[in-house]
């Protein structure tokens, strides 16, 4: 792709990568905010000062599943509006107005300004996120090395928003009331608006509706090579991985949210550590192992092992389900400790292996796709990646309610048996998934060996 953002520079990476920065930093300090205090929300009793729904546990899990999938799910539209209509830039200022409105409205305490609030979000960030995903990539040309550089600083700035966003909020929201909380996510997402209306002089030669080039004689969308199709095969398989990794760790805003309420010991140095906070664990992890991570990876290759993105993918499954193991240990801790809570250092443990393996599947496939979706078809592979996400977090949601009755020691075992035996089968088959990308994963890696020597 072709463009000449690149010579407004900053720091080595075009001016737009900086904006799009910003706004995805906010635009996940309100989803991650919300998200936060939403299952705790829903099932506070309406008794209570502060007032929830008085929900039981297993209709705010099916809730809670519902929408992060559809969230998620909308991605897919999301991206046919931008390839199809609007072309990314727009659509991504289409989905951060009805952000801000979604946010914004949930601070008004109704059960329809609930509704409507989570439906607009749904809306936004089906329109926005995967789109301003597909931008990053869209500032570098084909081989540019920066572009992997580009998506690990992107997913950082996507977790110091998630960080910030569950302490704030989440101290709003919990601790003095649920809906100063949500209209807290709702100025966040106004920031990051106003960023990315402010920074459209950066943005100029990215996002842009590109028309699908049609044959003149059918009139029909050119058809796929032989290349294309097998990438885009092995993009599809690649989906598999994406839901069962997601399903295991978005585990973290329902069940195990729950659990750290009602089975974690959470007082530290005499300080009653707020349930919403450890959900601004992951993201902390991130900050601080998303660089050494990804300088582990250029390493391991640059000793000659086998480091494709597949491969990555398949370890970091591995390593996410090990995560499990330390959750299987806190469950034993809950029957026998004289309160019934375990140490809230499994979770810190569990937490860390679950973000390194984050760090080996979700920025790399964000890249992966970027790398071997056909253009034309860019933003809705982007997409539904996205999707595939969502049904990652459904099966989370799901996992979670047969907690309620399997018991949380069962579903921790099985999330770790399932993962193992995942990982260890992708690894096995990795070599035939490879020769299907045709290399295209191969010439940026190459690259970046070059330029890290
Ligand atoms: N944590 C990442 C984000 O919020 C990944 C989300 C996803 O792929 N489901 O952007």
């Amino acid at each position: 792709m072709s463009n000449q953002v690149q010579e407004q520079t900053l720091w080595g990476h075009p001016k737009g990568l900086y904006i799009l920065f910003f706004t995805e930093l906010w635009e996940r300090f309100s989803y991650y905010g919300m998200r936060a205090i939403l299952i705790l929300y829903l099932t506070a009793k309406t008794t209570e000062s502060n007032a929830g729904l008085g929900w039981d546990k297993v209709s705010a899990l099916e809730l809670y599943g519902w929408y992060t999938f559809f969230v998620y799910v909308l991605s897919v539209p999301g991206g046919l509006l931008a390839d199809r209509l609007l072309g990314q830039k727009k659509t991504v200022m289409l989905g951060g107005f009805l952000l801000v409105a979604g946010h914004l409205i949930l601070a008004f305490d109704t059960i329809t300004a609930f509704y409507s609030g989570l439906v607009l979000i749904v809306l936004g960030v089906g329109a926005l996120k995967p789109n301003i995903s597909t931008m990053v990539g869209g500032l570098y040309n084909k081989g540019d090395v920066k572009r992997d550089t580009a998506f690990t600083i992107f997913y950082i700035g996507i977790n110091i928003g998630a960080f910030a966003a569950p302490i704030l909020v989440g101290y709003v929201g919990e601790v003095i009331n649920w809906h100063y909380g949500f209209g807290l996510a709702g100025i966040g997402m106004t920031i990051g608006q106003i960023v990315y209306i402010w920074g459209q002089k950066y943005l100029k030669e990215i996002g842009n509706f590109v028309p699908v080039i049609k044959d003149a004689h059918t009139n029909k969308k050119v058809k796929l090579t032989t290349v294309e199709k097998d990438r885009m095969i092995v993009l599809i398989l690649s989906f598999v991985i994406v839901i069962v990794f997601w399903g295991a760790y978005e585990q973290a805003g329902g069940l195990m949210n729950l659990y750290a309420r009602d089975k974690i010991d959470r007082v530290m140095f005499g300080f009653t550590v707020p349930t919403s906070f450890l959900q601004a664990l992951h993201a902390f992890y991130v900050i601080l192992f998303g660089v050494p991570v990804a300088y582990f990876w250029t390493r391991w290759r640059k000793k000659g092992k086998e480091s494709s993105s597949l491969f990555k993918m398949g370890i970091g499954t591995i390593i996410t389900g090990l995560g499990f193991l330390l959750l299987a240990r806190a469950a034993i801790e809950t029957t026998v400790s004289l309160d019934g809570k375990a140490s809230i250092y499994w979770m810190f443990g569990a937490y860390l292996l679950h973000v390194i393996g984050e760090l080996s599947i979700s920025p790399v496939a964000l890249s992966f796709i970027t790398k071997l979706a056909p253009i034309k078809y860019a933003s809705l592979m982007m997409g539904t990646y996205f999707m595939v996400s969502g049904i990652g977090n459904k099966i989370a949601g799901l996992v979670g309610e047969a907690a309620q009755n399997a018991g949380e020691y069962t579903i921790f075992m099985g999330v770790l048996i399932f993962c193992v035996s995942f990982g260890l089968l992708l690894i096995v088959f990795v070599k035939k998934l490879k020769k299907l990308t045709h290399g295209a994963d191969d010439v940026e890696t190459k690259i970046v060996m070059v330029e890290a020597e």
